[in-house]
């Protein structure tokens, strides 16, 4: 996939050497892959390609977005008075035979009287990861970078959203209810316990408003359950899963409100049969 010279306008953290890489990123549509480009390794070997389906959660995507920023920008030698204590660089470190970009806090400045065009000044850089985590050193100003702020690159943007949108659908497939229309039943009951579980069994009371539920996922957690509904009916319903006998293969479990208009929005929802909820093993 060809990308021109001014698409590497980031710098990614590598997963493998934890160093900053200028890079491209290139967006396939149809894979959902993100496939980072290094700038000084073209040939696609090098490529890391993500796909939408290697994260699972949100702080994962978050990291993930934290491996990117805008390009650092060197600094000429007339504006090393811009390099000050206390400031956060990404600069070259020298180790054995490799020379690659980490960041690092400027510990110290030692400025010298000198011409504009010929910078004799020092640094001490205290680095923050990478080989020499914790070591000070001492550099001068053709190994420092300033890190530039930026928006979000939208190529990044787009893939998150992608990636989001997979997670979204993950926990539709995932945080399963099961095949409600049949299995389960609506109740109210002041309390619920074995004798209001009969299916089919309407209890009322003022205080508590239930719909069972049959055929759950054995695994799913009440907290995704109570998110679920509340994501797609904005009720906040208590939600309970049941335990289950070893030998059953499913869980019984209840959504339970305090007023039977929140109950019947809550049915209408699991009962439309558009929303057909399943997991990823089917049930
Ligand atoms: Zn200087």
């Amino acid at each position: 996939m060809a990308v021109s010279i001014t698409d590497y306008n980031l710098e990614y953290r590598c997963s493998t050497d934890d160093a900053w890489y200028t890079c491209a990123v290139v967006l396939d549509h149809v894979n959902h892959h993100l496939r980072v480009k290094f700038r000084d390794f073209v040939q696609s070997f090098y490529d890391e390609v993500f796909s939408v389906a290697n994260f699972s959660t949100h702080s994962e995507i978050e990291q993930f977005l934290l491996r990117f920023r805008p390009v650092s920008k060197p600094v000429e030698d007339y504006e090393c008075s811009r390099i000050i204590q206390g400031m956060l660089v990404c600069a070259i470190y020298r180790n054995k035979n490799e020379a690659l970009y980490f960041d690092a806090v400027v510990d110290a400045v030692r400025y010298k009287a000198h011409k504009p065009e010929e910078c004799l000044c020092s640094y001490l850089l205290c680095w923050q990861h990478g080989p020499g985590n914790g070591n000070v050193t001492k550099s001068t100003i053709e190994d420092i970078c300033l890190i530039t702020d930026g928006p979000i690159h939208p190529k990044l943007i787009e893939f998150a959203n992608l990636m989001k949108q997979q997670l979204k659908g993950t926990f539709v497939q995932s945080q399963v209810f099961g095949s409600v229309g049949h299995s389960s039943h609506v109740g109210s009951s002041a309390e619920l316990s074995d004798h209001d579980i009969d299916m089919g069994g309407v209890k009322t009371t003022d205080r508590h408003h239930y719909i069972m539920l049959e055929n759950l996922e054995k695994d799913l957690c009440p907290l995704l359950m109570m998110d679920f509904i509340h994501e797609h009916t904005s009720i906040t319903a208590e939600s309970y899963v049941f335990p289950s006998l070893l030998a059953e293969t499913y869980a019984r479990g209840a959504i339970m409100v305090d007023s039977t208009t929140k109950l019947k929005r809550i049915y209408d929802f699991i009962n439309n049969p558009n929303h057909v909820i399943t997991s990823f093993s089917g049930r």
